[in-house]
């Protein structure tokens, strides 16, 4: 029998089983998943776990505790909380996104869907067009899941959901929608920490990786500039060490891209707004000194912050170079590439004059 080159490609695709292969016979792009790697919540479904989470994520919506406003809306009529939040999920856009964390954006960047609206805040919110005013579409979770989809055929490395507390069931829904039709990267659930500890337990098994921001250490400070959030460095810290708990520490696979585990942000403030001295300690007491912590240095007076004397002026070099020797002298070993680089310019700049 004559086998034609079509046929030969097609025996090829079928007993190698990869969906490397296929991807590249559609011209897509390789995410680097397509081996035996399962994200979480593919073995949850396996399982038959993964759709009564789902159910019990949408049964929320009927009276909001998707956080720790706790409005107890009924947004499934309609009613919008404080984060002013509708039942279906409102999105920014949808892109490949080259300026997140470097194990996250790999080669074809990390898969970012920015969500509208936030429960969280903050007065010198630098996304507050899409946080604050809630701009965006409302999308249905069947296009949710097409907007994964897309992601991944572009080669992203991993389905970045940028502020998804208040959409959280979409997110479940349309991830479970997406699996079946061919979803395989793992799910980063990219949160400004404001989480009530329950619900991230309700996460168990199916996000791979945490990307949460500890924005304050003291309650006082998160309640003047997160509207009136007091509660929140007990809950984000509650929350981190579950999130730790279900997925440890960063795993990185071929590449250097992020396959599973934590990573925490945490953004220097003036006049150490922030608390980053206690904020390094807590990560070295309470995680492990190989978490993997980004401290920021990009604070800009947006949106508020002009209103407040503490915060109305970007941080000083001082200020970075003094946050980063607290974090190296509380032993972490996991700090972000591009913070050690920004402290080795201002180290550099500082030195010069
Ligand atoms: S998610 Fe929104 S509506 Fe629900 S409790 Fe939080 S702020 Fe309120």
């Amino acid at each position: 029998m004559t086998i034609t080159r079509k046929r030969f490609i097609g025996s090829l695709l079928a007993a190698s089983g990869s969906v490397f292969l296929k991807a590249c016979a559609h011209g897509e792009q390789s995410t680097g998943f397509e081996g035996s790697w399962q994200p979480a919540y593919a073995k949850l479904e396996e399982q038959g776990r993964l759709a009564s989470r789902i159910d019990r994520a949408y049964a929320s919506f009927e009276k909001c505790e998707l956080c720790p406003r706790r409005c107890g809306t009924n947004r499934l009529a309609g009613q919008r909380g404080f984060c002013r939040a509708p039942a279906e999920a409102v999105v920014h856009s949808h892109q490949p996104h080259f300026g997140e964390e470097l194990p996250l954006v790999g080669r074809n960047g990390s898969g970012t869907i920015f969500f509208s609206n936030c429960n969280l805040r903050c007065v010198f919110c630098q996304n507050w067009p899409i946080a604050h005013e809630g701009r965006g579409r409302a999308v249905s979770d069947e296009r949710l899941a097409d907007m994964m989809l897309d992601l991944q055929r572009k080669g992203c490395h991993n389905i970045n959901l940028v502020t998804p507390t208040h959409v959280m069931p979409n997110i479940l829904a349309a991830t479970r929608i997406a699996l079946k039709k061919g979803l395989r990267v793992p799910l980063c659930y990219n949160t400004g920490g404001y989480e009530l500890p329950e619900n991230i337990r309700l996460l168990d098994g199916i996000v791979d990786i945490y990307l949460p921001d500890l924005k304050y250490m003291d309650g006082r400070e998160a309640s003047r500039y997160a509207a009136a959030a007091e509660d929140y460095p007990a809950l984000a810290q509650q929350s981190i060490m579950e999130m730790h708990r279900q997925v440890g520490d960063l795993v990185k696979g071929a590449g250097g891209v992020a396959e599973r585990g934590l990573m925490v942000r945490h953004l220097v403030m003036p006049n150490n707004v922030a608390g980053t001295g206690e904020f390094v300690k807590w990560v070295a007491a309470n995680l492990s000194r190989s978490t993997y912590v980004n401290i920021m240095s990009q604070y800009r007076v947006e949106h508020r912050a002009f209103e407040y004397p503490r915060i109305a002026r970007a941080i000083t070099a001082e200020e970075f170079l003094e946050a980063m020797l607290w974090a190296e002298e509380t032993g972490l070993r996991n700090l972000d590439s591009r913070s050690l680089s920004q402290r080795d310019i201002f180290r550099r700049r500082l030195s010069v004059r």
